[in-house]
């Protein structure tokens, strides 16, 4: 198959169309406006390019200037689309882009005319590409996957029409944008080819991945009190109950409020959550490194500590009953406290699994509140260990 101007211009307004088609697919179930932004430069793109094929009628004005201008126009569209994903102010400066691609038009009509226009296309696209490609850059945190792959795309692609802007300016070479002539211009055709299927498929990916992380991150919460869930727990605590060993033992407290039921009741079930989020913020303040916390539901929480020790459990045990004492009886008066009953285990060897451990500190919880609440139970099977 010969790569003729015309057949290269064919493709690229096939995949330039699927790409704009796929990408507003992916805005409906994602709703992220820099898709939009993306799907529009593709439809800008097939436009263009179907322009330019009028070249060969004669069509100069619309094949050449126009045809050129929406693809500077797409590449706009490139750059806000990314502007909006990494939340970027654009200066109003980068509108200046339409009143130079406008002045191009009182070029006389000479020969230097296809380079000059040839010069400013791949100025403009350049510049637009390598901004979008810089404000990809990693601001301090590490990129994902599809971030980093449309960074290098946009960059190599400014690069590219960079270079080609350079080799318009180098005396002697051909440049005839009416007949498609140069070999120039047949690279970029296959480079334009390249770069749509290569940018299209990286502004999926860059979304998706976003989209993928914020439901991981939304499936580990408890909505309430943005603390790990059951589920985030059960997937986190094997690697520190692992490392349990008699010189690292591990400790999990089970914490219930005490007559919360009362809360709720006396003062409705607005307060009742806001105790749960104040008490899951006391947790986070009293969390040691490397331990973790979670809301098992209801007014239950739990913390998985590593490196405990049985005063430590205690120490943390009683900061948090005190605090959280403080807060109920200078909040609500209940004819009981409110307060916490905590049950916590001590152990020196890797439990069977995390629910065992759960059901060990639960019969302690139990413990706590059949001898009255507002206290801690901890049971050390370090030392039933040892006798
Ligand atoms: P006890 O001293 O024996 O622990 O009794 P309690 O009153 O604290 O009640 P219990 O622990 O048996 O039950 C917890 C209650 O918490 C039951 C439910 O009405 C309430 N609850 C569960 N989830 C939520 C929630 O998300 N928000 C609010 N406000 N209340 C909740
Ligand atoms: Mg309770």
């Amino acid at each position: 198959m010969a790569l003729d101007p015309p057949t290269m211009l064919t493709l690229s307004i096939a995949l330039a169309a699927a790409a704009a088609l796929y990408l507003a697919v992916e805005w409906r179930s994602i709703r992220e406006t820099s898709l939009l932004f993306w799907s529009a430069g593709f439809a800008t793109i097939t436009l263009g390019s179907t322009l330019a094929l009028l070249r060969s009628s004669g069509l100069l004005l619309i094949g050449i200037w126009f045809a050129n201008g929406l693809l500077v126009l797409a590449h706009w569209f490139f750059l806000l689309g990314v502007a909006r994903f990494t939340q970027a102010r654009l200066s109003r400066a980068w509108y200046l882009i339409f009143v130079a691609w406008l002045a191009l038009l009182l070029l006389p009509d000479e020969p230097s005319w296809s380079k000059l226009m040839f010069l400013a296309n791949s100025l403009l696209v350049a510049v637009l590409s390598l901004r979008a490609s810089f404000l990809l850059r990693p601001h301090g945190k590490s990129l994902s996957v599809g971030t980093v792959q449309l960074r290098y795309v946009l960059l190599l692609h400014g690069m590219f029409y960079l270079a080609k802007s350079i080799t318009a300016v180098v005396p002697g070479t051909l440049i005839d944008l009416a007949a498609f002539r140069g070999e120039i211009i047949q690279i970029s055709l296959v480079e334009g080819v390249m770069a749509i299927m290569l940018i299209a498929l990286s502004m999926t990916g860059t979304e998706r991945y976003r989209r993928e992380k914020r439901i991981e991150r939304l499936a580990a919460r408890d909505p309430l009190t943005a603390l790990y869930n059951r589920r985030a727990l059960d997937v986190r605590a094997p690697r520190l109950l692992e490392e349990v060993s008699s010189a690292r033992p591990g400790a999990l407290l089970l914490i219930d409020i005490d007559n919360f039921k009362l809360v709720n009741d006396q003062y409705g079930h607005t307060a009742g959550d806001r105790l749960l989020v104040a008490l899951s913020e006391m947790i986070r303040s009293l969390l040691p490194d490397g331990a973790l916390a979670a809301r098992l539901g209801g007014d239950e929480f739990v913390i998985l500590l590593s490196q405990a020790s049985g005063e430590r459990i205690e120490a943390l045990g009683s900061a948090l009953r005190e605090r959280f004492h403080q807060l109920t009886s200078q909040t609500f008066a209940t004819p009981v406290a409110v307060t916490l009953s905590i049950g916590a285990n001590l152990f020196d060897q890797p439990p069977a699994s995390l629910a065992a451990l759960i059901e060990q500190s639960d019969a302690a919880l139990y413990e706590s509140k059949r001898g009255g609440r507002d206290s801690i139970r901890l049971v050390d099977r370090t030392l039933a260990s040892d006798t």
